[in-house]
């Protein structure tokens, strides 16, 4: 028989849990608090019963991750993280240090399969997705390994959240409980490389998420080179599905746009980008590409990319440039991998 996920249960699938093993109600709120809280083995709840440890170790386990590597920026503190799962499979997490507080980016999956041009984290394919307690894992073990109370996540780092739907869902939901982390929807930002059919759900829920789009150009033509999904989905098509998130949702979107010299730089790209834009309540993210091993592409240089934010502004379209962090352990977005890479710079080991 296969355990069961405990961490991955709600309240209310505690609250069924505990019926099933005839245990009384308030059980399920003090599993929640626990097993939200980050505790690593049952009998750290020191409230729960033996005989009842022992039953739930029988039949339940607590998704764990363990550091196998730790990389600290020298520039700015950045940290970044080579997590094992209890499969032997490794993922990454980065957490970063903002005026405003603490903000982790977590991976939805081992791997990824959207297989877009100039990522790292999608070059040997999906591997599995990440279970809601593995994503909650990444967080509360960053917490306690740096004693930090982290106020932000951001869904950006390896896989794609809208492929493993149920489970980014499910994660959304236990990381906002009062009784769990409590980190509040709104500062969350979920990035989608533009899966139309799951944004069109997504909006059903009506999370006060920050949905952030891999956009990266502004037509068929380029998009498509770059990036696989949008042979399913075109520009247009996930434009329209933008407008409709956002005449539910209310919230601002946020376009990443990863500007790479001589692909999607152009003044006509920034021109296109702009009109394509109107109307939609928005934010415009630059991030200079960043460099990948096994990619040949390069970024602009720094003009260039003022030059097309600036453009962008003209034409009435809110935009910044990203500031880069941890770029000297590759912890950027799109850097983050399944495999530590060979040569890597290990003496920021910890
Ligand atoms: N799969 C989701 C979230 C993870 S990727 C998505 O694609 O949105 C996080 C962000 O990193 C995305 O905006 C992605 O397009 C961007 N990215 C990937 N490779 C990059 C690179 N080499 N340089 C800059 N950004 C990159
Ligand atoms: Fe996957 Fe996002 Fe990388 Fe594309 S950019 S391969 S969707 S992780």
């Amino acid at each position: 028989m296969d355990k069961i996920d405990i961490k991955s249960l709600n309240e209310a699938e505690l609250l069924g849990l505990m019926n099933d093993l005839n245990q009384p109600k308030f059980r399920a709120a003090q599993l929640f608090k626990w097993l939200q809280q980050g505790i690593e083995d049952f009998d750290e709840m020191t409230n729960i019963p033996k005989s009842l440890r022992d039953v739930l170790k029988e039949k339940c386990y607590i998704a764990n991750v363990s550091i196998v590597q730790k990389f600290v920026s020298k520039i700015d503190g950045t940290v970044k993280y080579v997590y094992e799962l209890f499969d032997g499979e490794r993922i990454e997490s980065v957490v970063m240090k903002y005026e405003h507080g603490y903000t982790v980016c977590i991976s939805t999956q081992v791997g990824c399969r959207m297989g877009c041009s100039f990522c790292a984290s999608g070059l040997d394919g999906l591997f599995r997705d990440l279970t809601p307690s593995e994503m909650l894992a990444q967080i509360t073990k960053a917490q306690r390994d740096n004693d930090i109370r982290i106020s932000n996540v951001v869904m950006m780092g390896m896989g794609e959240p809208l492929d493993n739907f149920n489970n980014s869902v499910k994660f959304l939901q236990l990381v906002s409980s009062d009784n769990g982390i409590n980190i509040g929807l709104r500062h969350i930002s979920l990035s989608t490389s533009g899966v139309v059919s799951k944004i069109k759900e997504l909006k059903d829920y009506n999370f006060p998420i920050t949905l952030s789009i891999s956009l990266h150009a502004p037509n068929d033509e380029i998009r498509s080179s770059m990036m696989k999904v949008n042979k399913k989905w075109g520009v247009d098509e996930l434009l329209s599905a933008c407008r409709e998130y956002q005449a539910v949702t209310t919230r601002r979107i946020s376009f990443e746009y990863a500007l790479i010299e001589g692909v999607n730089d152009s003044d006509a790209c920034a021109d296109e980008l702009a009109k394509k834009l109107r109307g939609i309540m928005c934010h415009v993210n630059l991030i200079p590409a960043n460099p990948v091993k096994e990619n040949s592409f390069k970024k602009p240089d720094m003009n260039r990319i003022i030059h097309f934010k600036e453009r962008l502004i003209k034409k009435g379209i809110n935009a910044t440039v990203r500031r880069t962090l941890g770029a000297d352990i590759d912890a950027s977005c799109g850097q983050l991998r399944r495999k530590v890479k060979e040569g890597f710079c290990s003496e920021n080991l910890q």
